[in-house]
């Protein structure tokens, strides 16, 4: 192994307010909550106080929404278009500001958030811009918008899940009141600003910061038209409950257990490079990571050599250095998470191994574990991890990877290796999951919808299909 030189990115572009306040009806307001405090999470140091808002807040955002909704959905499609192209452009311009908060918030390296979300993040705004004036065509005939749609998001990509809730629901005409998780809010009030840039009208974004109990009010609130909710499944069954009866449309994008497979005939070093940006992107806090790898038995010894040689040349450590590949975990809350499951699966008897690995001394941090010799029944194998933590089972026919890919409450998505275009389309006929990418993972396009099966959720985000969640249809 040979060293490289620290490349930091310059924090110099991100002007940090030591206080920030939420944004209703197209104004940086106080909460007349408790405020709370945001951490980078590679280093502890405090970011910045942020508002809560309280259940009146939100009813006060919920308003300028509906205001808002009156003056919006009357607008042709066309000039709604031109806002979303004006935000999409504005986002690339201030990419770099962008990108950099996003990793001092969050912990992920630069080189994702520069190179992954924040360019998808404009690319979701462009993607919608387009279909705007332009529902007719895509078979919803006259079908009016929602009203109000009361968005919650994680922690996991603060500002592409503001894109992939946001983008939509107002090339449909709907207006939004949108709460980002507590440990990441600066993004979401940095694209609030991004909103007055471009002149948006007010009350058409509102943005509400605060805690579970903020996400809860939003959800709650009876002039909500719909509600989008993405984060865990415990929460989402929590939220649906809320929601039945009330007539709210509902989408949940929850969590996920994806399985990997790759078959003996896969090309090896192209699989290990798939399986490590599958559980590895995002320090794994990825809904869709490949955390389980199905291998064939035949390639096992091959494929886990070279996957544990891959693994040692991954760089941990400073998310803002541009060599960077696995940066911190998002909390201490996760971190613990991560830490009790893996010791979990080492105490039921799975084979814990991590390369040579130096952790900082501050920070949030866990280094990239593989966990062998995994039973379907071990913990590893069932829960969510949502950290950089791989389990390796084997099979030996194809019927048999299906059947252990299958065997999880999750269905969000999976991988398939293989050389074989007629396997591919065999396994995908199989597989339950709403995405099943072969020789490739973790790739996303705003064209392409994504969603779950079963425990993952319900409803599509991107694509024709996610204007479906916003429209009456
Ligand atoms: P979480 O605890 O469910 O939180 C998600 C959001 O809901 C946060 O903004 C949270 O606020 C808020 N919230 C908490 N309790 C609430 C309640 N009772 N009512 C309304 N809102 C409430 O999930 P997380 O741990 O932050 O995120 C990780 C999970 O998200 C994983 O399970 C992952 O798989 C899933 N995820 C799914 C997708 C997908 O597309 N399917 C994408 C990304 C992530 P606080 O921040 O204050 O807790
Ligand atoms: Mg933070």
């Amino acid at each position: 192994m040979f060293e490289y030189a620290p490349a930091p990115e310059s924090r110099d572009v991100v002007d940090l307010k030591s206080s920030y306040g939420l944004f209703i009806n197209g104004e940086f307001v106080d909460g007349s909550g408790t405020p709370f405090k945001t951490v980078n999470p590679a280093t502890e140091e405090t970011l910045a106080e942020v508002a809560t808002a309280s259940s009146d807040d939100v009813d006060r955002a919920v308003q300028a929404a509906r205001k808002a909704f009156g003056v919006w959905s009357a607008l042709p499609g066309a000039e709604r278009a031109k806002y979303l192209f004006r935000i999409a452009r504005i986002i690339q311009e201030r990419a770099r500001e962008l990108a950099v908060l996003e990793s001092l918030d969050n912990g992920k390296p630069i080189r994702e958030s520069r190179d992954v979300d924040v360019p998808l993040v404009a690319a979701h705004f462009f993607y919608y811009a387009g279909w705007a004036d332009k529902l007719e065509y895509a078979g919803f005939g006259s079908a009016k918008p929602l009203g109000v749609a009361g968005q919650v998001i994680p922690w996991n990509f603060p500002l592409l899940m503001l894109a992939w809730k946001i983008a939509p629901a107002l090339a449909c005409g709907n207006t939004v009141v949108l709460k980002p998780a507590e440990t990441t809010p600066l993004t979401a009030l940095l694209f609030a600003d991004i909103c007055r840039q471009a002149d948006l009208p007010p009350g058409v974004v509102n943005i509400v910061t605060g805690a579970g109990e903020t996400g809860a009010a939003v959800v709650a609130h009876p002039d909500v038209n719909k509600v989008a909710f993405t984060g865990s499944t415990e929460v989402g069954r929590i939220i649906a409950r809320t929601v039945a009866g009330t007539g709210k449309k509902l989408t949940l994008e929850l969590g996920g257990k994806a399985a990997n497979i790759v078959f003996d005939d896969a090309a090896v070093d192209q699989a290990v490079e798939g399986i490590v940006n599958g559980i590895f992107f995002n320090q794994g806090h990825v809904c869709c990571a490949g955390s389980r790898l199905l291998v064939q038995e035949s390639i096992q010894e091959e494929l886990l050599a070279a996957l544990k040689r891959r693994l040692g040349t991954l760089r941990l450590g400073d998310p803002l250095d541009k060599n960077t590949d696995i940066g911190a975990i998002n909390s201490a809350e996760q971190l613990a998470k991560i830490r009790r499951l893996s010791d979990l699966g080492e105490s039921e008897g799975a084979e814990r191994w991590s390369p040579a690995c130096e952790l900082p001394g501050k920070g949030f941090w866990f280094p990239p574990t593989l966990f062998t010799g995994v039973a379907q029944s071990h913990s590893v194998a069932r829960e969510e991890i949502f950290g950089p933590v791989l389990s390796v089972l084997t099979f030996r026919t194809p019927a048999e990877a299906v059947e252990k890919a299958n065997n999880t409450p999750y269905g969000l998505s999976a991988g398939v290796w293989t050389e074989k275009g007629s396997r591919i389309l065999w396994m995908a006929d199989r597989l339950r999951a709403g995405v099943v990418w072969a020789n490739t993972f973790n790739k996303f396009d705003p064209a392409s919808p994504f969603g779950g099966f079963k425990e993952s959720g319900f409803g599509r985000e991107g694509g024709r299909h996610g204007l479906e969640a916003y429209l009456e249809v």
